[in-house]
């Protein structure tokens, strides 16, 4: 049995809604689909979901929600019109306006996208509809409940066709609660974990990975397979195809992630496996991907390592105001926190007093304007020379290197560079290890 999720561009109208009844019929296999809202149907056209928080946010100060709810109401009534469907959604949706009116949480105004597009999809391929907040469960602080949530599907989803809604799930009293934005992959990966599935197909609208970003680099290669620490790693900087979360119940089960397009069905797409075979001659990187906007705070004090308790001190301060840290290089007598400079926002002060109490430095300066790049490849674990030619190369283009990271599995190096040496580093990393080995693309 395959899971099969449809991301927003899949689901985005009625002749969407047809590639992707064509796609299920072609494989018996298929017999659960995860489901978006409707996404963008045009490059200015405007996502469902970003409606609905629109929608609730207007609501909320009482200006102008009905008229974004009508627009909201209009295009899923559309879907069911341009498909003859013989189910009616519009008393529900009318049901949904009254509740928003009168006042829901963000999370359920939200959710409704992905509802009403899975009562779509059910109608339309005649598959049963079942609703996440019946099958993933959060707990009573907002967190996800696993063990719950797999109990739940394993009772629920048994010897039929379903279409599942993605992206959101209910506490046990039933409040809805969303996964973070673009959450359907996770949904489908639970799904896909709690039935042990042979495979998680994800939908979306290309043709999977490709080892740099394509507005940087011209015609990247596309990347055939990835492991999962790899796709973590790139997707974690920033290659935004697959949610980062998503990666993790599909390798608690070993289960393979196929990326596949619906506008091309017949792509290969990227297969994501716990281990890929890769020999001596196949490229050394998978792929370089990268995040502008992270900010420096450099902490100095005199024989810092002689006090064992200043890095708990130091990560505290981050901790207690819910600041989470991307990297800490350090030395004898410095150690560097690298921060997303949004998480910062209006707390840079209080930090820098509460480590000028706890922690006396002799020192403190930020810097921001840092962005980071992740050049990864299990390719390049136990081989000598990669990091010169890394290093080598952006020196050659004159790209100045503020900081270096590189875990102990050796298959990702992280490089801190300025902001605006962003494009130019991705762009030399790509030339330097991609190049010259295109044609090596088929067997990567
Ligand atoms: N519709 C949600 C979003 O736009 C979740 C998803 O599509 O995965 O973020």
């Amino acid at each position: 049995m395959k899971v099969a999720k449809f991301g927003g561009t899949s689901c985005a109208d009625a002749s969407q809604f047809k590639k992707v009844k064509s796609i299920i019929m072609a494989d018996s296999e298929r017999k659960i689909a995860i489901v978006s809202a409707p996404g963008k149907r045009f490059a200015d056209d405007h996502k469902i979901t970003d409606m609905l928080y629109l929608c609730h946010q207007l609501m909320e100060i009482g200006i102008g929600g009905e008229e974004v709810f009508a627009s909201i109401k209009e295009r899923f009534l559309k879907i069911q019109n341009d498909l003859n469907l013989t189910i009616d959604l519009e008393p529900e949706l009318d049901e949904v306006e009254q509740k928003l009116i009168a006042g829901t949480s963000r999370d359920y105004a939200a959710s409704r996208g992905e509802y009403f597009s899975a009562k779509l999809m059910a109608a339309y391929l005649d598959y049963q509809f079942i609703d996440a907040a019946d099958i993933i469960r959060f707990d009573q602080n907002g967190k996800y409940d696993e063990n719950i949530t797999r109990i739940l599907i394993k009772e629920n989803i048994k010897d039929s066709c379903f279409v599942i809604p993605g992206f959101y799930g209910a506490q046990e009293n039933g409040s809805i609660i969303t996964f973070s934005r673009g959450g359907s992959d996770i949904t489908g990966s639970i799904v896909a974990s709690a039935l042990s599935v042979e495979k998680y197909e994800n939908w979306t609208d290309v043709s999977g990975f490709l080892a740099a970003d394509p507005r940087i680099v011209d015609n990247p290669m596309p990347l055939r397979i990835v492991t999962y620490d790899e796709l973590r790693e790139l997707s974690y900087m920033g290659a935004a195809v697959l949610h980062h979360e998503a990666i993790f119940p599909a390798r608690q089960r070993g289960i393979p992630i196929h990326i596949l397009n619906t506008n091309a069905p017949n792509d290969p797409g990227t297969l994501i496996l716990p281990r890929a075979k890769r020999t001596k001659s196949d490229p050394i990187l998978t792929g370089v991907a990268g995040v502008k906007d992270f900010m420096v705070i450099n902490v100095e004090k005199y024989r810092m390592t002689e006090d064992v308790s200043f890095l708990r001190k130091l990560c505290s301060v981050f901790e207690t105001n819910g600041i989470q840290i991307h990297h800490m290089p350090s030395s004898i007598d410095t150690v560097s926190l690298i921060v997303r400079e949004e998480s910062m926002q209006g707390k840079e002060r209080k930090i820098l007093e509460e480590i000028d109490i706890y922690c006396s430095p002799d020192r403190i300066d930020i810097t921001p304007g840092l962005a980071l790049l992740a050049v990864v490849g299990e390719n390049m674990a136990m081989r000598a020379g990669v990091s010169a030619r890394v290093f080598g190369a952006l020196a050659d283009a004159g790209i100045n290197i503020r900081m270096i990271s590189q875990g102990s599995s050796e298959f990702n190096i992280i490089v801190g560079i300025a902001n605006d040496d962003f494009e130019k580093s991705v762009a030399t990393i790509y030339n330097e290890f991609f190049r010259e080995n295109h044609d090596d693309s088929a067997s990567h």
